[in-house]
């Protein structure tokens, strides 16, 4: 008899990234800077000092502080792990069984529903808005009918680039006895983080990444925040040697310089306030072309009714963003970047140029 893939693997298909050479990249909500000279002197010492025989420290013990020092918290609530992206998968593999109901909000970060399915939970998707923003007293009603085990979600929202209120998280956090994961991936550019009162609540993870604002996305490096006895579970159910020791001493490095993480912060909000100014002129003079969503996040999201023409113009154009149907997710890049974009979301508007 042949060998057959299981049911949840039969239609499987590997995550794509927009792959190809382009001359300008705000596809992905990566940062635009790269690391300071004074940082990658740090990095090349403690690389120098890297034991490379060595299994890495398993709970990446001066990381963790490091990192928790920088957000004010302490460091027995937080575990790294190899990307936010390994901790979803890590606290859905642990904390849920097959069967159990998970609900994930519609549009939201894809991976969410991609894992469920993996871990063979019931994924039930609970739709925004209209205008996206989210009904918390309909996803309570959710996950109290359907008795969720988890409820997951971004803030601010990947793709939306909308915020939801500290209130309403924590309202959200009371009322369900579902586990909440919170996932944080780009609340350093917005200010309803939850980090600081993690400890209050016996249902809340809270994720962060330091592939978007901390601009380290090669190194895949993430971290999961929870109260003490949540930390140790997730400690228990990762796998022992999840960061390694490379990423481990370039995340040291990087936290020692808390300047230059918040320097680099700044200076991602302020190219996003001048992309957005910029993005509200295209709007004024072209009302009925674009209508800017939101941009809480260091990305803007915009529906335009020539998204498809449009990004495959921009894509000509040498210029990468992400398209989800009739919007565009663009990330705030450098200011040549930012204006290049500009100027050719002008062109394809004033009809100076086509496919
Ligand atoms: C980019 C992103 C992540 C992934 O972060 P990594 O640490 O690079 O795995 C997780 N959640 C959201 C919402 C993201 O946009």
């Amino acid at each position: 008899m042949p060998f057959e893939l299981n049911e949840k693997l039969k239609n499987i298909e590997p995550y794509a990234p927009i792959s190809g050479e382009y001359r300008i990249r705000l596809d992905a909500n990566e940062s635009f800077i790269s690391l300071s000279d004074e940082v990658c002197d740090a990095i090349s010492q403690r690389i120098e000092s890297l034991k490379f025989n060595r299994y890495p420290d398993p709970f990446a013990t001066e990381l963790c502080s490091l990192f928790a020092k920088f957000y004010g918290i302490k460091s027995e609530l937080v575990t790294a792990g190899n990307g936010s992206d390994e901790l979803i998968s890590v606290i859905m593999s642990g904390f849920l069984q097959k069967g159990d109901c998970v609900i994930c909000l519609s549009p939201d970060f894809s991976m969410y529903e991609f894992y469920s399915h993996i871990v063979e939970s019931n994924c039930i998707v609970v739709r925004k808005r209209d205008d996206f923003t989210v009904d918390i007293d309909e996803v309570i009603s959710n996950a109290n009918e359907s008795n969720a085990r988890m409820i997951i979600f971004s803030n601010p929202c990947n793709p939306t680039s909308i915020g939801i209120k500290r209130e309403d998280v924590i309202k959200l956090i009371k009322r369900v006895s579902s586990l909440v994961v919170l996932d944080e991936a780009y609340m350093d550019f917005y200010d309803q983080s939850l980090i600081n009162e993690v400890e209050q609540y016996d249902n809340l993870i809270i994720l962060r990444t330091c592939s978007k604002a901390l601009g380290m996305a090669a190194i895949r490096l993430g971290f999961a925040i929870s109260n003490k006895k949540l930390t140790y579970t997730i400690r228990c159910v990762k796998s022992p040697y999840n960061v390694n020791s490379v990423t481990q001493a370039i995340g040291c490095a990087v936290f020692s310089n808390p300047d230059y993480i918040r320097r680099s912060i700044e200076r991602i909000k302020t190219s996003r306030e001048n992309l957005v100014e910029e993005m509200k002129k295209l709007e004024k003079n072209y009302p009925q072309e674009l209508k800017i969503i939101a941009n809480s996040a260091n990305f803007v999201y915009t529906r335009f009714h020539k998204a498809e023409d449009l990004f495959h113009f921009l894509m000509n154009e040498g210029i990468i963003v992400r398209r989800f149907g009739d919007y565009l997710r663009i990330t705030a890049g450098r200011n040549y970047e930012n204006s290049e974009l500009i100027f050719a979301i002008d062109k394809f508007l004033s009809g100076g140029e086509t496919l």
